[in-house]
């Protein structure tokens, strides 16, 4: 069991989906709300966003970092994390999440983040259809761009789930199609089925692995919408690899497409740490279908370095929980749980990216 210990301690992980750090340290009250995932707003004022499994998390794991004992107030959380220079406390946090490689999604507000180093770039189809909206040839030039970026990328993603639901007609619009709904687009913003379709295929046609968001995101999806089944036609249709990402409450879904598909993996990320304690919990259910060599480890950290090192922090303890479960009641072998830590940590997602 010690070896299984030692692995999950020493192994140097592949964040396969994250973003950036904030620029600045910001103010206790951005904090908070950025502990709060599903709520676009300000944190109200009869709790903390302290008030929450990720919160607890926090105070659990990260004081100990800033020299605080686990479980220390908010409070004095707060003030330990001010007293430290900014760049000191990224540092400090990122040093510690054991990363190897980060895979990194910079579509998101480009200007207020850092992205970790050693990094491989993810383009977002979206945003890369914004950009062409006002070209005469917009199907063109879309794939004019998308060749020149290819180079530079290990994959591209989509958030369908954002902007028109994942229940849309995911066959092939025709160019002439494409053109019609760019003239449609108001407000520079792409949510049009044909569009976002659009950019999938020719990621796919082009070899790209293509990220999806599914499952779990801020109340500006609708999470009735971000089931990964309503992907069936488009996983049916395609042969490069499809990144289910986070995929909570739907990651048994998940796990079963990346059973029954040889080009689908996926991950809880996002989820490991926004279920804080429960996590262990989390990575046992996503360790029940798929293959091991289909799901892929990622914190989605966004903003706060904490959540940078909280995800693989979480990880690490959830994978020793529920492994260290197996071995012990003879499902597996130290050996068989090690191979498993190393493939979910690393080893599917430099296959998959060819990093
Ligand atoms: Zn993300």
């Amino acid at each position: 069991m010690e070896a299984l210990t030692d692995r999950l301690r020493e192994i140097r992980l592949v964040d396969h989906h994250v973003h950036g750090t904030f620029t600045a340290p910001g103010d206790r009250a951005a904090f908070e709300a950025a502990l709060n995932e599903g709520s676009t707003g300000p944190v109200p004022s009869f709790m903390s966003g302290f008030d929450l499994p990720v919160g607890l998390a926090v105070r659990r794991w990260c004081a100990p970092l800033l020299g605080l004992p686990a479980h220390a107030s908010a409070d004095a959380y707060w003030e330990a994390r001010s007293a430290v220079p900014y760049d000191e406390l990224v540092a400090t946090f990122l040093d510690a999440a054991g990363v190897d490689h980060w895979v990194v999604d910079s579509g998101l507000t480009p200007t207020l983040v850092t992205a970790p180093e050693p990094s491989s770039e993810i383009l977002r189809l979206e945003l890369l259809m914004e950009s062409v909206l006002r070209e005469d040839d917009v199907p063109g030039a879309f794939r004019d761009r998308l060749d020149a970026a290819a180079p530079s990328v290990v994959g591209t993603k989509t958030i369908a789930a954002y902007r028109t639901g994942l229940d849309i007609d995911w066959s092939r619009p025709t160019d002439d199609a494409v053109a019609q709904e760019a003239r449609a687009v108001t407000g520079g913003r792409v949510a049009s089925p044909a569009l976002v379709s659009f950019g999938v295929h020719e990621a796919v046609e082009r070899g790209l692995p293509v990220q999806v968001h599914t499952g779990f995101g801020d109340r500006d999806l609708d999470l009735r919408r971000a089931d990964p089944m309503h992907l069936l036609p488009l996983l049916r249709a395609t042969e490069v690899p499809v990144l289910l990402l986070h995929c909570y409450p739907f990651h048994r879904q998940a796990g079963y497409l990346a059973q029954a598909f040889d080009h689908v993996s996926f991950d809880v990320g996002l989820a490991i740490n926004h279920l804080g304690a429960r996590s262990v919990e989390l990575v046992g259910e996503a360790l029940e279908l798929a293959p091991f060599a289909k799901q892929l480890y990622s914190s989605d950290a966004y903003g706060l370095p904490e959540l940078h090192y909280l995800g693989s922090q979480l990880w690490r303890r959830a994978m020793g929980e529920v492994l260290g479960t197996w071995v012990r009641r003879g499902d597996c072998s130290v050996d068989d749980a090690v191979g498993i830590v190393d493939e979910i940590g690393a080893d599917n997602a430099r296959r998959v990216y060819g990093l």
